[in-house]
């Protein structure tokens, strides 16, 4: 059986030779996976780091672990990607925030734009940080990677343009449009391009309007188009990420 993986809230160091787990992890440990004594998981800290541990004590509620050793995956892409996601239905986001953690985003921003028929305001945007963190911890875990990718809340589109210039790297700017006018991919390979980082905006399920899209170019973004057909937001951010590993990443 694969070595279930958990994420702690905390920094583990050499000196923590024993931890009580949290009871979330715990009851995890003991009531949904049933592992007991001797049984062997794996820890992944607020820093990145991950630990081999064995269990070691178990109480009705709580699992003590041993750490065994620190464990390394080279499993962080050589391309930093940031991911630009215009707001959609909840589960949308969800699952894409999800899907985007496993193809190795290093950034995913959230912005409303003219078309999102779902809107938030304070104090529901801290909350739904916090769940969009968690389900990135949850899927690192899953798909074995070190960093977990940092989330942001921007205002408007004007917030992303700022947020995105404000970096001293040079950053390729792709945004998916559907509309008339926009390239295929195959022009990053003929244009020869390797970007370290690269920026992709996926619309919400509206689209993007023409003035959006005038802005986009106007600061530089590419539109690019993913064919004929029109895909799902999270169809979208899951295509768009793997032609981009595969590009310039490690989907190779
Ligand atoms: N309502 C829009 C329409 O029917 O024209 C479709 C919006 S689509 C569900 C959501 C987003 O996914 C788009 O804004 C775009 O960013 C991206 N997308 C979907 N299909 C695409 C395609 N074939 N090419 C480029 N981007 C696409």
């Amino acid at each position: 059986m694969t070595r279930q993986v958990f994420f702690l809230p905390s920094v583990i160091t050499h000196e923590n030779k024993e931890i009580v787990l949290p009871s979330e992890v715990s009851h995890q440990i003991l009531r949904v996976l049933r592992l007991s004594r001797g049984d062997v998981v794996e820890l992944r800290d607020e820093s990145g780091r991950s630990w081999k541990a064995e269990i070691v004590r178990v109480s009705k509620k709580l699992v003590q672990v041993a750490l065994l050793e620190e464990v390394f995956y080279a499993t962080e892409s050589p391309l930093g990607v940031k991911l630009f996601l215009a707001l959609a239905r909840s589960d949308r986001i969800d699952l894409a925030v999800r899907q985007a953690t496993e193809l190795g985003v290093k950034e995913i921003i959230l912005f409303p734009s003219a078309r999102s028929s779902y809107r938030l305001e304070q104090p529901k945007i801290q909350d739904r940080i916090l769940r969009w963190d968690k389900i990135a911890q949850e899927a690192v875990c899953q798909c074995r990677r070190m960093e977990v990718p940092r989330i942001f809340y921007k205002k408007d589109l004007e917030e992303v343009m700022t947020f995105v210039e404000g970096e001293s790297e040079d950053i390729l700017k792709i945004v998916a449009s559907e509309m008339n006018g926009s390239y295929g991919m195959e022009i990053f390979l003929s244009a020869k391009v390797k970007p370290d980082t690269v920026a992709i905006a996926v619309g919400p399920e509206g689209g993007w309007t023409e003035e959006e899209m005038a802005i986009f170019e106007s600061r530089k973004w590419i539109p690019v188009s993913l064919g004929p057909r029109i895909l799902r937001y999270e169809t979208a951010v899951v295509v768009m990420l793997s032609l981009c590993q595969f590009l310039w990443g490690d989907m190779k």
